[in-house]
């Protein structure tokens, strides 16, 4: 029989598990402390596990972790990892350092078929969702990272926004957040963690009814369906009418403030007449804007809107009363920057 992966499940299912192995329920919290306070590497390390229960530990399930296969380290101090999984699978994982902590982006599906027109991670196609195991496992193998540069350094921040559509790959990416999240696991706040979706409504709304407070990043880049359509096509399956009355549920739901990610484009989604309109359609919300400078991609024609542009267009939505913000640009120079990746290990 195959082994199961220890870091596949939350609390609750492995102390579950421990009462399906004459356990009591209690292991499975000890079991949680070992993985996710101690960072043990082995079972044989739980030295308060019996040994006869260690061995069948040893033979029930595996820790193994993904490998990490190539690493670079920007000028920034971006770190971006391409990590290769059991089945040979490649993703990407970055870490970004900002005053307040270490922020990791995490991966949720190898590949994406979402097809945004202006995004690289788009092009390889979606092979497969992550694993649970395969979602935690990209915090611990960055948390160990961490803790060889400074031993007072980990992971305080994570938002869902490497390659992969979270919202696609909802019940994992869901319980990987139960067991980072959990104050006997990981525990990374609430607050600290951020779902990015390109807008599956009916996920947004299953999302704001889970009860936890963690934070949603909606991928807007577009005022109307005339130029959504043109670089998002999950905008057929559900356009802005459907977008944002789902968006006002969730408000409604979790009592959380949601975040609008805005790609600025050059000719494209930058004109004033689109942040006023922008400003129309995301008034029911409550939820604030962050603009984007586009990365450019060699495989399409999008070019960065400038920087005047930029500043003009954020004007506009203080002026209405939107909260806005730019975002400051991480790792661009070992293309870790956001919709650059792309698992690319030939180079
Ligand atoms: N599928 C999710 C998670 C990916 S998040 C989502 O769509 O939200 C990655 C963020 O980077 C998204 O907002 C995405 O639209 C944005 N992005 C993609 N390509 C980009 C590029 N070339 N430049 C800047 N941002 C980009």
């Amino acid at each position: 029989m195959e082994k199961e992966n220890i870091y596949s499940f939350t609390l609750e299912q492995l102390s579950t598990k421990m009462v399906s192995l004459n356990q009591k329920p209690y292991r499975g919290k000890q079991l949680f402390s070992w993985l996710y306070k101690k960072d043990a590497t082995s079972f044989d390390m739980m030295s308060d596990v019996s040994k006869a229960f260690r061995k069948e530990l040893n033979e029930k399930f595996s820790m193994n972790l993904p490998k990490i296969f190539t690493k670079q380290i920007s000028s920034d101090g971006t770190i971006k990892l391409l990590l290769e999984l059991e089945d040979g699978k490649k993703i990407e994982t970055v870490l970004m350092k900002y005053i307040y902590g270490d922020s990791i982006c995490v991966s949720s599906e190898v590949g994406c078929s979402m097809g945004c027109k202006f995004c690289a991670s788009g092009l390889l196609k979606k092979v497969r969702g992550l694993k649970v195991n395969e979602l935690v496992g990209q915090v611990i193998v960055m948390n160990r990272l961490l803790k060889e540069i400074d031993s007072n350094r980990r992971v305080t921040h994570l938002v869902v926004m490497g390659t992969g559509e979270p919202f696609d790959n909802y019940d994992n990416v869901i319980n990987f957040i139960r067991i980072i999240n959990s104050q006997f696991g990981l525990d990374i706040g609430a607050r600290h963690i951020t779902v990015s979706t390109c807008g599956i409504v009916p996920n947004i709304l299953r999302y704001g009814k889970e009860g936890l407070q963690i934070n949603l990043a909606v991928s807007l880049h577009a005022p109307s369906n005339e130029i959504r359509d043109k670089i998002m096509p999950i905008n057929k399956m559900y356009p802005l009418e459907k977008l944002i009355p789902s968006l006002v549920q969730y408000y409604k739901d979790s009592k959380r403030e949601m975040t609008f990610e805005y790609i600025m484009i050059k000719d494209l989604n930058d004109s004033d007449e689109c942040a006023y309109k922008l400003v129309e359609l995301i008034k029911p919300t409550h939820g604030f804007v962050n603009l984007i400078p586009y990365n450019e991609v060699i495989e399409n024609d999008f070019k960065r809107s400038s920087n005047n542009r930029i500043h003009s267009f954020h004007k506009i939505l203080l002026d209405s009363g939107i909260k806005a913000t730019i975002r400051k640009e991480f790792g661009s120079d070992i293309d870790a920057a956001c919709g650059q990746l792309r698992a690319r290990y030939d180079k």
